[in-house]
């Protein structure tokens, strides 16, 4: 029995979605089963999975091996850029649901903009507008936009996006992006939340886990580095999906709901930001270079 109940976060259609989850990027599918059910078990009630990271399957069958009601858990997953277009957006959502073995998910997000092919991207949109009205997905969203993509997609979209996953942790918070979206009621849901980008780091870029700073911080909390900065995550009105494939973080990375931040706190972490993404530059990706295929169910 979960010890601690996750606060939810209301989104601009009034659906509630619970402020942490358990991310599954790079999380083996024979990884994934257990990691999804120590999560389950912790007390989340929110997973984040995508097409693209091939384990949507497993998180399903956690899901349904937990004994949990469906309608308690909040699956959230992501339509890769290979599925853009509106038919192919539909299909996409069709080989989601099949794998995750749901009927509806509770948000589906476009995992990417395609810059390049913008009006392909807001075709995949508008499929996720009609899966919406057709209640197949309770909410709808995007990932990786940045402001001048929002604004592309505003003025041609009828439903607001409910949700905006970008890459947010003390070293690259994108607080221009977050402000934009909450001026528009868009969520900002923080990937790599606690600063685990394993992927496009180069040598000298040092790990937010072993900042000084923040282990100054959790020290005088009794917390660890990583529960600072979820806990600095949410503060900021953030939804965070922290990932792991090893129960006891999975269980470490929920138990932040027992403290709290000074507002000097705040403004250290703040300062910690160094302008540079981890991630891939959102304006770079191409199908050229990204588009690999997602696999029927
Ligand atoms: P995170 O910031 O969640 O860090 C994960 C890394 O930190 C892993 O290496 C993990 O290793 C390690 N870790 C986890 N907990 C702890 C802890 N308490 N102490 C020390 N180390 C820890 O990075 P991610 O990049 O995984 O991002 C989280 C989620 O965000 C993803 O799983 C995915 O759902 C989403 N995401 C979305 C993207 C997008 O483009 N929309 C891009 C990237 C991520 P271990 O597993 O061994 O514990």
């Amino acid at each position: 029995m979960a010890a601690t109940t996750v606060p939810a976060l209301k989104l601009n259609n009034g659906v509630e979605m619970p402020a942490l989850g358990l991310g599954v990027f790079q999380t083996p599918p024979d990884e994934t089963r257990d990691a999804v059910r120590a999560a389950l078990d912790a007390g989340y009630r929110h997973i984040d999975t995508a097409a693209a990271y091939g384990n949507e399957r497993e998180v399903g069958d956690a899901v349904r091996a937990s004994g949990l009601d469906r309608s308690d858990v909040f699956l959230e997953t992501k339509i890769w850029i290979s599925d853009f277009g509106y038919d192919e957006t539909l299909h996409g959502f069709e080989k989601s649901a099949d794998k995750l073995g749901v009927e509806q998910i509770d948000l589906l997000i476009l995992h990417q903009g395609l810059p390049s092919a913008f009006d392909r991207t807001l075709e995949a949109y508008r499929a996720l507008e009609t899966l919406l009205a057709d209640g197949k997905v309770r909410a709808i969203g995007v990932s990786n936009f940045m402001v001048e993509h929002l604004e592309r997609l505003l003025d041609r979209a009828s439903v607001v996006p409910a949700v905006n996953q970008i890459e947010q942790h003390p070293y690259f918070s994108q607080a221009d992006v977050q402000a934009f979206g909450e001026q528009h009621g868009i969520l900002a849901q923080a990937w790599s939340p606690i600063g685990g980008i394993t992927f496009y780091r180069d040598s000298g870029h040092t790990s937010a886990l072993q900042d000084r700073v923040i282990d100054r911080i959790a020290e005088a909390h009794g917390k660890s580095p990583a529960q600072v900065m979820l806990r600095w995550g949410l503060e900021h009105g953030r939804s965070v999906i922290p990932k792991s494939t090893k129960a006891q973080r999975i269980a470490e990375n929920f138990d932040v709901f027992d403290f709290e931040l000074s507002a000097d706190e705040m403004t250290a972490i703040d300062g910690l930001d160094t302008g540079r993404r981890g991630g891939p530059e959102p304006g770079a990706i191409t199908l050229e270079t990204f588009g690999m295929a997602i696999p029927e169910a």
